[in-house]
């Protein structure tokens, strides 16, 4: 298949990370067929140029590059591959951006193969800022000749996509990445709350973990939330973060792998989806692991002596 802007995308799901994308893409200049299963998400974008798709179907039929960023591979599979639809998809190309775990996005491969289409994967680290900007980090799970061919598109997204490797490699480095941002977000949670509790100035705490070998960026990033309890306008919610531990631990205990770890990580998100914190920035596990205690003021940050 060659295909150049004039060619059509057909982009399924506009959520948080679909709908900046879709727009990104029409401002490069693609057309671009829209479906989401809440119709009303799809208004902001037809204003902006793209065409509605009534039904899965009809975007399928109407593009030659099939662009998913659902949930989950459950929803993938029920939105490309009911067996009613399955023969629309002959000579077309599925580029599977969302989180899902290796062996669901071989299977994906496989079945789409089955079906006569081609099908690549590129996960992305980063979330709805970078969307918005194009500068996703992508990872790219596909033959040397898909990357090739894809690049132009890929880099609507993100400037330098990565070729991981074949199908299923860049899905295991997106749950690498992510298992990091489960571990590295309750760690810092658990460290904070003890430097609370104790009355010891979270400036002076913050001031020498930036100085040390410890430090990561996120935790900059979460610490006001994290300070102020406030988990609203999430980027990447709590519901995602429990899907992808679930994930990681999935393909750990494929491979063997010790991860009680983040066993313990995973049982504490599901807490907080279990306290109505699905939708909210990830970051809320800190409500799990450092609940307020009521009439107790919270944080002494950014005050200075
Ligand atoms: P989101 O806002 O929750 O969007 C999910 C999309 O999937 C929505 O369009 C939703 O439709 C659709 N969907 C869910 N279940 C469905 C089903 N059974 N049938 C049909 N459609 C279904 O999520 P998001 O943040 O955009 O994330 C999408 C994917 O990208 C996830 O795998 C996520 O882990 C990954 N990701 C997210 C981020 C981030 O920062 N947000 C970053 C990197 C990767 P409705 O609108 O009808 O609910």
């Amino acid at each position: 298949m060659t295909w150049n802007k004039q060619t059509t995308i057909a982009l399924f799901g506009t959520g948080l990370m679909g709908a900046p994308l879709t727009e990104r893409l029409l401002d490069a200049g693609y057309k671009v067929v829209v479906w989401n299963r809440s119709p009303e998400k799809l208004e902001p974008l037809v204003a902006k140029g793209a065409l509605a798709a009534e039904t899965p179907g009809q975007a399928v039929r109407s593009a030659e590059v099939l662009v998913t960023w659902l949930a989950d591979q459950r929803a993938i599979q029920e939105v490309l591959f009911p067996a009613e639809r399955a023969s629309l998809l002959a000579g077309k190309t599925i580029l599977q951006m969302a989180t899902i775990g290796p062996s669901h996005s071989r299977g994906l491969e496989d079945a789409a193969i089955a079906h006569g289409a081609q099908y690549l994967e590129a996960p992305v680290l980063g979330s709805i800022p970078e969307a918005k900007k194009g500068s996703l980090l992508l990872m790219v799970g596909a033959t040397v000749a898909q990357f090739e061919r894809f690049q132009l598109l890929l880099s609507v997204f993100g400037k330098n996509p990565v070729h991981v490797g074949p199908v299923g490699q860049a899905a295991a480095m997106k749950l690498a990445f992510n298992q990091l941002i489960a571990g590295l977000t309750a760690s810092f949670s658990l460290s904070l709350g003890l430097i609370q509790k104790e009355g010891v100035r979270v400036e002076l705490f913050m001031d020498m973990l930036r100085d040390s070998a410890l430090y990561a960026p996120t935790f900059d990033k979460k610490l006001l939330r994290m300070l102020e309890r406030d988990y609203e306008n999430p980027n990447f919610p709590t519901r995602h973060l429990l899907k992808d531990t679930d994930l990681f631990l999935d393909a750990a205990d494929e491979h063997g792998l010790t991860a009680a770890c983040l066993q313990g990580v995973r049982d504490t998100v599901a807490i907080a989806l279990a306290k109505g914190l699905a939708d909210t920035d990830y970051s809320a596990i800190n409500e799990v692991i450092h609940p307020p205690i009521k009439n107790q003021q919270q944080g002494t940050y950014p005050k200075t002596d």
